[in-house]
């Protein structure tokens, strides 16, 4: 998997996605049940606002001094005798990786979640190496059976399958034979999965914090799967994205409180673990630990206008209160960042070229922005990437010139008010039974999915009764 999942039209891919019934109800329950439980846990916190300021304080403090905390990260896990490698690239970043892993001639490697291991597109890397990798959280590892079916979203990534088509799955797949109920299947995929712990040579695993002061990383799972990939096998190689840095176990515990309440609605999950280079004398863990810090890009976003969206901790909380994602689902973003938070991040580091549609994929109704944890203003960023790919003529012609028009309309009263009084009888042949139901092509996207009324006649206007009350008033 790479950055892009793929690669057709953004309208192609959203046609799918509202075409899909079965999806849009599996995201729509989904969103429902992770919102309301969300709610409940932060209530139950105390003061949620306050805590969001404090989430946001920590991660804009360490986002201005990422050098220092990098370097201290740095010499931190040197010290305790474990490698850490900065990575400018994805390329770079996959490439160590698969060098650490040839060198020492391993075959079996385990994986747990991780997006910044997708965005590297390490998988395909490791797979072309002659590797045998096996994702281990569960939603991903259904995913990898199902022929690598691209996540839909950060948290959940199999969110849009039901229990029937996981047995489905693992049927054709692993020769499953029992019935459909959660419990079995999951008892199932564990049981294959123990087997591959313990044969692994190498376990990979993301970051959700890197501890500076400690020279360690932090975990946070519900299903114990990231400290099995850890612990188990004699290499950990773990990959951060070099934003996801904490100065000490007090900012920790802060953001560890934002990112388990706003994510799954829990006061903490069932893992929390904070694990680095073995110490001499320790009894268990890996002999040997890698940290891959990745860069990709984010260098460019630090300092730059979208730095804020730096701050994010992959909660996926905007993505479960968002309208647009509720309908269009996580597949139709085409990028493994589906989601508000996907349509600011994924344009930063794949560029306008292949993203420029997504930041127009919200309403900008703000509810991302009010769910954050640590407050990264997220419609305001949609915004100013909307300004920018109109600064650089990246919308249509025939955009530029009804967005000019309507500028001219919008901006004058006086013309505004004359092309009303027309509007109703312009729209006679257009319309039924007080509808729009044909007309110039560009109104087609609008009117194929979405009612449009016919504009009111004149003497029904807001301004023709208001002029009426102002004269009944005598102003
Ligand atoms: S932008 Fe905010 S709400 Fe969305 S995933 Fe990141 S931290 Fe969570």
């Amino acid at each position: 998997m790479s950055l892009q999942t793929d690669k057709r039209d953004f309208s192609e891919r959203t046609t799918d996605g509202l075409g899909d019934s079965f999806m849009r109800n599996a995201v729509g329950s989904a969103q429902d049940s992770l919102k309301t439980r969300r709610l409940s846990a932060a209530t139950a916190l105390g003061d949620w606002e306050q805590w969001r300021t404090a989430g946001q304080q920590i991660r804009q403090h360490t986002l201005q001094n990422l050098d220092y905390y990098l370097e201290q990260l740095a010499g931190n896990i040197e010290k305790k005798g474990g490698h850490i490698y900065f990575a400018a690239t994805k390329e770079e970043a996959s490439s160590y990786i698969r060098d650490v892993i040839v060198q020492k001639q391993a075959k079996k490697i385990v994986k747990s979640k991780s997006m910044v291991t997708e965005e590297i597109e390490l998988n395909h890397v490791l797979i072309e190496a002659g590797c045998e990798l096996i994702e281990t959280d569960l939603g991903e590892y259904i995913l990898q059976m199902d022929d690598w079916d691209p996540p839909s979203h950060i948290v959940a990534p199999a969110l849009h399958k039901d229990r029937r088509q996981i047995q489905r799955v693992f049927t054709e797949k692993l020769d499953y034979t029992d019935d459909e109920s959660p419990e079995k299947l999951a008892r199932f995929a564990r049981k294959v999965l123990r087997q591959k712990f313990l044969e692994a040579e190498v376990g990979i695993t993301g970051c959700n914090f890197a501890v500076a002061n400690l020279g360690a990383i932090n975990l946070v799972t519900n299903e114990g799967n990231g400290d099995l990939t850890a612990a188990i096998p004699k290499t950990h190689i773990a990959v951060m994205g070099m934003e996801r840095i904490v100065p000490t176990l007090a900012e920790m515990e802060v953001l560890d409180n934002l990112l388990c309440r706003s994510a799954v609605g829990q006061k903490l999950t069932s893992y929390i673990t904070v694990m680095g280079p073995s110490a001499a004398g320790d009894t268990d863990g890996p002999e040997e630990f890698h940290l891959v810090v990745v860069d990709n890009g984010r260098s460019d976003i630090l300092g730059s206008e979208f730095n804020e969206a730096l701050q994010c901790i992959r909660c996926g909380a905007c993505l479960n209160v968002c309208p647009v994602y509720r309908h269009i689902g996580g597949h139709a973003y085409g990028s493994i960042y589906p989601g508000p938070i996907g349509a600011v991040i994924t344009p930063l580091l794949g560029g306008y070229d292949d993203y420029k549609e997504l930041p127009f994929a919200s309403s900008l109704c703000a509810a991302c922005t009010d769910v954050c944890p640590v407050r990264i203003p997220l419609h305001e960023q949609l915004i100013l990437h909307r300004q920018n790919i109109v600064k650089e003529n990246r919308t249509g012609s025939m955009e530029r010139f009804q967005m000019k028009a309507a500028g001219r309309l919008l901006s004058s009263p006086a013309l505004f008010g004359k092309t009303l009084r027309f509007a109703h009888p312009a729209s006679r042949l257009m319309s039924r039974h007080g509808r729009i139901v044909r007309g110039p092509e560009l109104i087609h996207g609008w009117i194929g999915a979405r009612d449009l009324s016919q504009p009111v006649k004149q003497q029904d206007s807001f301004r023709a009764w208001l002029d009426k009350r102002k004269g009944e008033s005598g102003q």
